[in-house]
C-alpha cells in the first residue's frame, strides 16, 4: 500500500513538470510585438497545444544610454532543432553539455524552478547563467527559453548567456560544427536584411 502511494506521488511530480506559464513579453517577437507564430525554419505553426519549440534572441545593449538593439531573434520547432543538432559533431555537443553542466549548475536551476511558486521571468533571466553578471551590466547577451504552444515552460530555461560565456562556448565547437551552424543560419527566415547581416557576423551557439 505504501508503495502504491509513492508511485502516485511520483506520477504527480511528472505531471507537474515542467511548469507552463503565459509567454512573457520578453520572449515576444520584436518584429511583430506578439508571440512567435511559426517556426523560423520550416514555418510550421507553433501556437497549438503540445507543440514544443524554442525562442532565441540576441540583444546588444548600450549601457550608457540604456537602449538596446535586437541582433537576431527566431523560433525553432523541436524537429528543426533536432535536425540542426544532428549536424554538430558528437565531440562539440559533449563539450557544450559539459560546459553548461560545470558552469551553469543546471540541476540547481531546475530544482529552483520546481520549488518556485511565483514565476517572475526576470528573476530567471536577471543574470548570465554562467558568469552571474547581472543583465543590466551585460553589453551583449543571448536569451533562450522553451515553449509549448502558447505557454512558456520552466525547465533549466529560460536563461541568458553573456558574451564571455558565448565566447567560451564557441571555442568548444569544432570548425566543422561552426560551419554547420553558419550554414544553418541561412535557413532561418523572416529576418530583415539589416538584421541578417548582424546575425551572420554574430556568435551563434544554439543551446
Ligand atoms: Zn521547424
Amino acid at each position: 500500500m505504501n508503495n502504491d502511494f509513492e508511485d502516485f506521488e511520483e506520477e504527480q511530480e511528472i505531471e507537474e513538470f515542467p511548469k507552463l506559464v503565459a509567454i512573457p513579453k520578453e520572449f515576444y517577437s520584436e518584429a511583430t510585438g506578439k508571440p512567435f507564430e511559426c517556426c523560423s525554419v520550416c514555418e510550421k505553426g507553433l501556437l497549438q497545444p503540445e507543440t514544443w519549440y524554442m525562442v532565441e534572441k540576441a540583444v546588444k545593449r548600450y549601457v550608457k544610454y540604456n537602449v538596446q538593439d535586437i541582433i537576431f531573434e527566431y523560433a525553432i520547432c523541436m524537429e528543426c532543432h533536432a535536425e540542426m543538432e544532428a549536424r554538430l559533431s558528437t565531440e562539440s555537443k559533449q563539450n557544450m553539455q559539459e560546459y553548461m553542466r560545470s558552469h551553469a549548475d543546471l540541476e540547481a536551476r531546475s530544482n529552483a524552478f520546481y520549488d518556485c511558486e511565483n514565476f517572475d521571468v526576470n528573476s530567471w533571466i536577471g543574470q548570465c547563467a554562467v558568469t552571474r553578471v547581472p543583465r543590466a551590466e551585460l553589453t551583449e547577451y543571448q536569451m533562450v527559453a522553451s515553449f509549448n504552444g502558447d505557454k512558456m515552460a520552466y525547465t533549466v530555461m529560460p536563461l541568458i548567456l553573456g558574451m564571455k560565456a558565448l565566447d567560451e562556448m564557441v571555442q568548444l565547437l569544432s570548425n566543422k560544427s561552426l560551419d554547420e551552424l553558419n550554414d544553418f543560419k541561412d535557413r532561418i527566415t523572416g529576418m530583415p536584411p539589416d538584421l541578417r547581416e548582424l546575425f551572420k557576423e554574430s556568435k551563434f551557439v544554439m543551446i
